[in-house]
């Protein structure tokens, strides 16, 4: 895992941060007895230093695949999503050629992996050349190792990377809160990494249907990759979009760097179908409600960092921004991303150190 991962990973490791942090905070409120701005000043720049802990009313995406039933989609001749029944926890999908077939993302385990698996061969039975991850997350890829062993794994070097400076158990812990700390969820996992590494694309013909993966910079994630059908306008975006009714999390900061990935993303494809790594079936029009979302975001940083508004009082009490017709049944974890991706705007917006 690359050290910003390390330094910006899921709320366990966060959590740890919490109480330097807050002391950080006591003394840059003493500063602010003497002198407003200086506390302004300091209170972003020891922000910027390390992230600061999970805002109020964050939760942990609920991931945990226990239960959870894959329903298989017909999206075009031989595209194929794989939907969970739960409204946050991972989808996949898969390709058919005349030739081969190509997945998308192996889940969770590898009982979810199988469940892929077992949709594939309800539909075809090509063999399994391509597998691709989406990111380096244990969701995306902890079901590799139930693939056949021809099954050539591909991913970004970033994923791949990432995925070998790290162990199941470093990714068990940090993955914890997202299943409700039921390790159960990891056993039997052994980490299979990926066999082809691409910079920023990869494409094949799967016969009669050329599938292209592609990596436009980072997004939720530093390695963040999107899977793209041409011929059916359908893309897998993995973490870098969620489903229908859904905001983007910043999970690893950079908002600036963020929108330039889907400037990169909207220039490059024609979308009109988007299959997300979680939640439902989304159009192609969800690339500029996040494009939008995150340029409200950054704005209201910058006039809030103007304002001398403090780092608590923009963040602990926001609401979802109005005009982002966010799903009723996520408002409270899309809260929890709003308020996160509000902490990295502001960090963003403050002076530099
Ligand atoms: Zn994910």
């Amino acid at each position: 895992m690359s050290a910003i991962m390390k330094r910006l990973g899921p709320a366990g490791e966060i959590s740890g941060m919490k109480e330097g942090f807050v002391v950080k905070l006591v003394l840059s409120a003493m500063l602010a007895l003497l002198n407003p701005l200086a506390f302004q000043a300091q209170e972003a720049a020891a922000a910027q230093r390390q992230p600061p802990p999970p805002p109020p009313g964050y939760i942990p995406p609920p991931l945990n695949p226990g239960g959870v039933r894959l329903e298989t989609r017909r999206l075009a001749d031989g595209v194929y999503a794989l939907l969970a029944n739960t409204p946050f926890t991972d989808n996949s999908g898969f390709v058919v050629g005349t030739d081969a077939v190509l997945v998308i993302d192996s889940q969770f385990n590898g009982q979810m992996g199988r469940q892929v698996l077992d949709a594939v061969r309800q539909v075809t039975d090509k063999p399994i050349r391509y597998l691709v991850n989406t990111n380096a997350f244990g969701d995306h890829t902890f079901g590799n190792y139930v693939f056949p062993a021809g099954t050539q794994i591909v991913a970004s070097r970033r994923t791949l990377e990432a995925l070998k400076h790290t162990t199941v158990g470093e990714l068990r812990q940090r993955m914890a809160p997202t299943v409700g700390n039921d390790l159960s969820v990891f056993d039997g996992v052994e980490l299979r990494l990926p066999d082809v590494a691409f910079d920023e694309e990869w494409s094949v013909d799967l016969g009669g249907r050329r599938v292209e993966a592609r990596f436009f910079g980072q997004g939720m994630s530093p390695n963040d990759t999107v899977v793209y059908v041409p011929g059916a306008r359908v893309a897998w975006t993995g973490n870098l979009i969620f489903g229908v009714g859904t905001i983007p999390w910043a999970q690893m900061g950079g908002i600036a760097a963020y929108r330039q990935t889907l400037d990169r993303l909207s220039s490059s494809l024609d979308v009109g179908t988007i299959v997300p790594g979680h939640g439902a079936l989304a159009a192609g029009d969800a690339i500029a409600t996040y494009q939008k979302y995150l340029e409200t975001v950054q704005r209201a940083a910058a006039d809030a960092v103007g304002r001398a508004v403090s780092f608590d009082d923009f963040v602990s009490t926001a609401r979802l921004p109005a005009g982002f017709d966010i799903a009723p049944a996520l408002v409270p974890l899309m809260t929890g991303f709003h308020r996160w991706n509000l902490q990295r705007a502001y960090i963003e917006a403050g002076p530099k150190p």
